[in-house]
């Protein structure tokens, strides 16, 4: 005999937990969980096939594992003496359930067989049993139809037919109508169909059924929908799927008998009520399948008052037990309620948080657990108008959702068209291949912003996330182009002045008017994050670099701003000229003179800013992307340049602007852009995210950040002066790499600050970190630094060697299917990576200074598995944008809540 004791490959019912779900799957899981809490009289009886025979099976090529057959068969024994009856007796047959059960519910994806245990002589014992003919045919027909489709492959429309046909010769409509003749009939037929696609008879041996169900499901597992809805969902392959064999109960026994669904609550709103659909004389399948028309669970109290009473009270069990919002399936078996499976109920937002709250004042959870029944990501659909989820809609294409909320309205190609529209009250969607720095104000001025490339930390999303606008990315189907203005895709031209629409959570774009509905900030929600606030250890501040934004973050909670990218106050539409003109400039003189008029409008900006965030902390990032991102292309330039040449009249918006105005002779204009062709050409990069920029903007070219420590430094005095209190102000140096880098820019802070009257106690300089060897050598650069910011943007980029403008629109998917990602590492922090080299940065950063302070104001501030690494990891904040305040503020409870238990 082996000393190797045999692996356990299937528990009964009986032996399962909740907690088991890894294993059981989270049918099998919570079926055996309920047993024990209902009762063996309430959930049929039966055994689960644990989903790492599943693996084994996979791993095997299509092989079970040695000692599954004959555990099947023992279990199989068990349940048959329970049940009293055998599977496949002629007099009295067991008939049993076989359905997948993975770990995460994959609904539809996976398959299930029913009535399982007939053949052409036990159906004859159950119709004499029962006494009822058409139920035991039927129960049958069933069978040999879920058989012949999941097991031998046969095309469900060719199954679907015969019965269409069966019920044009009897002249009715309903399936319910067909006699116990009709449905031999249609046995016999379904019994043929399989014999030619199979080229083997439908077998009469139950047990051979039963493996061959289960193998089945197995191979469910590996079929294309189950791997697509993988990819989507991001569930592992390698987890496969658990199968449940569950003794049947009938609820296609006549009018006594019926199955259905229900939520412990409603499923849309939470309001504290039980929802659901039945259907009498019926199996579940026929509820689930939407072939009849299904009723209000409310209707079953007329037709069936005790299995409706029982239900009621079994939802309320299960919820106290569950601690958590359930979806049930359960079959009235000539008038006896059996439960057949429970679960958490998925719900949209705004349920979630009407759960959370209601089961506090009622007294079954705590804050806490309330807390965590909460998807904190979705959350912040409740932010965002959305379309009008009871209208269908068509689908014209599908990008990347890149910033959530809904928006409808004309296309427009360009920045300056946005603008010009909104001025005349128009509401438009700008779409772009993709946007730059000048497309800012169009930004501010469209409803949303579509690009046909790009990813998540796209310019476009990045700024369209900010600013709370919705936008979509990455729509590769589409082809915008911007000479023709006008969209092609498939067959469709869509052109400038006509409507679309998309929605940024899903990535779906429309030409249909899909009505939209506007959503806000209730008292529930309040009390959620009120709860959470009490919670959690990181704070939450917010990027922004507007007052617009600064308001409405601090409305949503932020408790401060943690990045502030200066640039783009640069970027509005009466800015880009004098940048232009500051970084075209040909003396120093010249450039001081263009940066003392942006230093006007930094200072007010500042200002408002400062304002809105009086008594908390602001910290502001000095200038950081590479110059010619202000700048027209060097291809523009040469175009227009051969344009005028030719004679035209001078087109290139803005890039005239220092050029002397309207009168200029053709000569003068040849001659600007020239100039601008021959600066936009020495500035052109070959790799511009790793050129010139960061601190090396400041270290090239200190004027530009001398010019925006004034402002900042004057506006702080100004508002001072005006309110009497001002921000906490935080100066912050971004892409540093060396210690030396940030000792020199330090200097240039303080110097530069003490002449505006501001003394280093005043404020504090700190650092980006956002490269690699920042992480690696942060106890050296925490000796200049008061405060580390980890730019998980950047150092996403440089740690992988991912472009993140590109990665998302080009490669991304493929490595989806190649199982080499599940997810986008721009949007969830690539933990055993970048995560290690942010754990290297925090702890050396506090080696080097014990009381620095730690933030994190890349794009993964925002989202809640991130944050319950950042919070593991120590770090003191997390900065995102404003919309996603809420969504950080609850991630932020349930990682403190979560590490706590
Ligand atoms: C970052 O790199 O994470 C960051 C916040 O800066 P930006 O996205 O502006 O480069
Ligand atoms: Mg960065």
């Amino acid at each position: 005999m082996s000393a190797v004791a045999e692996t356990q490959w299937v528990y009964d019912f009986t032996e399962g937990a909740r907690e088991m779900r890894e294993l059981l799957g989270g049918k099998g899981a919570n079926v055996a969980e309920m047993t024990r809490v209902l009762g063996a009289e309430r959930v049929p009886a039966g055994f689960t096939v644990t989903t790492e025979a599943c693996v084994a099976y996979m791993a095997a090529e299509r092989h079970v594992p040695d000692g599954l057959e004959a555990q099947i068969a023992q279990a199989l024994r068990r349940l048959e003496d329970q049940a009293g009856k055998r599977l496949g007796d002629p007099d009295d047959p067991l008939l049993v359930s076989v359905r997948s059960g993975a770990r995460e519910s994959m609904p539809g994806m996976l398959d299930t067989v029913l009535n399982l245990g007939l053949n052409d002589r036990s159906v004859q014992g159950l119709a004499a049993r029962t006494g009822n003919e058409r139920f035991a045919w039927d129960s049958y027909r069933r069978f040999v139809q879920m058989f012949a489709g999941v097991v031998r492959g046969v095309a469900g429309e060719r199954l679907e037919r015969e019965i269409e046909q069966a019920k044009q010769r009897r002249g009715v409509r309903l399936d319910t109508e067909l006699d116990a003749e009709d449905l031999r009939r249609l046995v016999e037929s379904f019994k043929e169909l399989v014999r030619q696609d199979s080229d083997e008879p439908f077998p009469q041996e139950p047990r051979a059924q039963l493996d061959a169900a289960v193998r089945a499901v197995f191979d469910s597992w590996l079929g294309e929908r189950a791997v697509s809805y993988r990819r989507i969902n991001r569930i592992p392959d390698a987890w496969g799927t658990a199968v449940n064999v569950q003794q049947m109960v009938f609820g296609n026994r006549g009018d006594t008998s019926g199955s259905g669904v229900a939520f412990s609550r409603n499923e849309i709103t939470g309001e504290p009520r039980p929802s659901g659909d039945f259907l009498p004389n019926a199996q579940g399948e026929d509820v689930v399948s939407g072939v009849r028309n299904t009723r209000d669970i409310a209707e079953l109290a007329e037709l069936m008052p005790e299995a409706h009473a029982e239900l009621m009270e079994i939802l309320r069990t299960l919820e106290s037990h569950y601690k958590d919002m359930q979806d049930v399936e359960f079959t009235v078996d000539d008038g006896r309620l059996y439960m057949l499976q429970t679960r958490s109920a998925k719900r949209p937002a705004q349920a979630a948080v009407r759960f959370a709250v209601d089961a506090v004042h009622e007294g079954l959870l705590s804050e806490s657990e309330a807390v965590m029944t909460i998807d904190a990501a979705a959350l912040e659909a409740l932010l965002h108008p959305t379309f009008d989820p009871s209208v269908d809609y068509d689908v014209l294409a599908h990008g990347v959702g890149a910033s959530p909320g809904a928006a409808m309205g004309e296309i427009v190609f360009s920045a300056a068209d946005a603008v010009e529209a909104a001025e005349q009250g128009r509401g438009v969607i700008l779409v772009r291949p993709f946007t730059e720095a000048d497309d800012v104000a169009g930004f501010h001025a469209a409803r949303g912003i579509l690009t046909s490339e790009g990813g998540k930390a796209s310019h476009a999303a990045l700024v369209a996330r900010g600013m709370g606008r919705p936008c979509v990315v990455g729509a590769s189907e589409l082809d915008v182009d911007l000479g023709a203005r006008e969209i092609r895709v498939a067959n469709t031209v869509l052109h400038e002045g006509e409507r679309i629409g998309i929605d940024g959570a899903t990535g779906s774009i429309t030409t249909d008017d899909v009505p939209l509905v506007s959503a806000r900030m209730d008292e529930r929600f309040e009390q959620v994050l009120t709860w959470a606030d009490g919670l959690r250890r990181l704070a939450v501040r917010t990027n922004a670099d507007t007052p617009d934004d600064a308001r409405q973050a601090r409305e949503f909670g932020a408790q401060g701003i943690g990045l502030c990218r200066t640039e783009h106050m640069f970027m509005a539409t009466d800015r880009v000229p004098k940048m232009r003109a500051m970084i075209l400039a040909d003396s120093p003189q010249e450039r001081r003179d263009a940066l003392a008029e942006l230093a006007v409008h930094q200072q007010s900006d500042f200002e408002r800013i400062f304002e809105v965030m009086q008594g908390l902390p602001v910290t502001i990032r000095l200038l950081d992307p590479p110059l010619h991102e202000f700048l027209p292309s060097r291809a523009e330039v040469q175009i227009e340049l051969e344009r005028v040449r030719g004679g035209a009249q001078p087109s290139l918006e803005g890039a005239m602007a220092d050029s002397g105005g309207d009168h200029d002779s053709q000569e003068d204009v040849s001659g600007h852009l020239e100039h601008l062709l021959e600066r936009v050409s020495a500035l052109e990069e070959v790799n511009p995210m790793l050129g010139t920029r960061g601190c090396r903007l400041g270290l090239l070219h200190p004027e530009i950040y001398e010019m925006q420590i004034q402002a900042i430094a004057r506006a702080a005095r100004a508002v001072r002066e005006r309110s009497g209190a001002g921000p906490a102000l935080e100066v912050m140096i971004p892409l540093v790499n060396y210690e030396r880098e940030l000792e020199l820019m330090r200097d240039l802070v303080v110097q530069t600050a003490a002449q505006e009257g501001l003394e280093e106690g005043d404020f504090t300089v700190g650092t980006m970190i956002e490269l690699p060897r920042a992480c690696l050598a942060a106890d050296r650069i925490a000796r200049h630094a008061d405060f580390f910011s980890f730019g998980t943007n950047d150092l996403t980029q440089t740690a992988l060697g991912f472009s993140r403008d590109d990665i998302e629109g080009k490669i991304l998917d493929r490595y989806i299917d190649a199982r080499i990602l599940d997810r986008s590492p721009f949007e969830t922090l690539d933990v055993p990576g970048v995560g290690q080299l942010l754990r290297m940065g925090a702890w050396l950063g506090r080696k080097g200074r014990p009381e620095i302070e730690l933030g994190v104001c890349g794009e993964h501030g925002g989202d809640p598995d991130s944050i319950t690494f950042f919070h593991a990891s120590g770090i003191d904040y997390v900065s995102c944008s404003p919309y996603r305040v809420p969504v950080a503020r609850v991630a932020a409870a349930q990682a403190a809540i979560s590490a706590e238990t």
